[in-house]
């Protein structure tokens, strides 16, 4: 099937327009128009060679929304014209323990990611969001219930279930006192989740620019880790805090904040940190740890969940011509939203 998308060419290059080919349906394939692509912070880290070498030319976006043009012969699962989603992971081996239980994101055998990554059979580079369609394996295929609208659900794909995962595993719930670190698009869905699960929400965030941003998502407000006086009247008072800035950066700035047992859970940064100082996690049990995405059944229950509680990410809608410039705004790390690209701007 013939596409176009909007490629780098090598780390660190602009995005521009690029025509390949998706493959030709596999029986247990959907095909898929994207009608709405969510553009992460990861996206930018893969295509400048933060995470290692890459493929080039490569399409980013793992934040799809879409409709159904056409099914494989033995696909049970959908129909044409059904609002589906397409997230992080386009395959995993379905075998191994970890696929059993349903975190296909912890697969033995490596997951296939929805760009960047070779495909199980072919072992042709996958191409992600960021254009016309995509063909992707039943499994990895998701509904989106009608009561989102498909053009602001796109950034639950991976914003929605990166959150809500570790949000659900640290069994967060009504009274847990939870922070935020970074309200970017991360950030702020963990702060709609949460709030839904019924906790207690603050935002820390490097200045009060985005108060009112953290307010009207139901945060109590934010705690700004550049003011000391601020951070040290704050030491012990939440149980769990979920860290989602993208460089290196200090733990030590953050751990007095939780309370005994507390824990800090790390959803940003993959890669080297500052020296950890012992003494906070020593007295006091807490615990520093780390989360990856979500499994597949996981992911259709963040959107199930966002559905049922009206959640609803706040979108910037950008046409496909406008995607450098916010990624350009993306690197500064300003952003209390998501861009999301309106795919009808591109032609095939
Ligand atoms: P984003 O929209 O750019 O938001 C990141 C937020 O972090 C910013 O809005 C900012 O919030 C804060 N920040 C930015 N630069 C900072 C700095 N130098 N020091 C301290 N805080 C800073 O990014 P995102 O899409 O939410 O992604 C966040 C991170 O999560 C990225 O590293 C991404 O790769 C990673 N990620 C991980 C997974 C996973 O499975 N673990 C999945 C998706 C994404 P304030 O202005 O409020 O300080
Ligand atoms: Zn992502």
């Amino acid at each position: 099937m013939k596409s176009i998308g909007y490629a780098a060419e090598s780390a660190g290059a602009e995005l521009k327009p690029f025509h390949f080919n998706r493959r030709d349906l596999r029986p247990n394939d959907v095909a898929i128009e994207i009608l709405y692509s969510g553009i992460c912070h990861s996206d930018l880290h893969t295509v400048n060679g933060d995470w290692g070498e890459q493929p080039y030319p490569l399409i980013p976006g793992h934040e799809i929304v879409g409709r159904v043009t056409a099914i494989g012969a033995d696909v049970k699962k959908y129909q044409v014209g059904e609002n589906v989603a397409v997230g992080c992971m386009v395959d995993s081996c379905q075998n191994c323990d970890q696929c059993e239980q349903g975190d296909e994101q912890f697969c033995r055998n490596g997951l296939t990611a929805t760009y960047g990554s070779r495909d199980r059979l072919s072992g042709e580079v996958t191409q992600g969001g960021y254009s016309k369609n995509i063909v992707v394996r039943e499994e990895f295929v998701l509904k989106v219930p009608e009561s989102l609208s498909l053009e602001t659900a796109a950034p639950i794909l991976c914003a929605g279930i990166t959150t809500y995962s570790p949000l659900k595993a640290w069994k967060v719930g009504p009274g847990t006192r939870v922070g935020v670190i970074g309200l970017g698009g991360l950030g702020h869905m963990a702060v709609k989740l949460a709030v839904a699960m019924g906790a207690e929400v603050t935002v820390i965030s490097r200045s009060k620019d985005k108060q009112e941003n953290a307010k009207a998502i139901g945060a109590t407000g934010i705690l700004c880790s550049k003011d000391q006086d601020e951070m040290q009247k704050a030491a012990n008072s939440f149980d769990f805090i979920l860290d989602t800035v993208p460089v290196k950066h200090d733990f030590n700035t953050y751990m007095p904040l939780l309370d005994v047992d507390g824990s800090l859970v790390l959803v940003g940064q993959i890669g080297p940190m500052e020296e950890i100082m012992t003494v906070p996690l020593v007295f006091g049990r807490r615990r520093i740890a780390g989360s990856l995405i979500g499994g597949i059944a996981e992911t259709q229950e963040v959107l199930d969940f966002c559905a049922q509680h009206g959640i609803h990410p706040e979108c910037k809608m950008i046409n496909i011509d406008q995607v450098n410039q916010a990624w350009g705004e993306l690197t500064k790390g300003n952003p209390a939203h998501r861009f999301v690209i309106d795919m009808s701007s591109l032609s095939l």
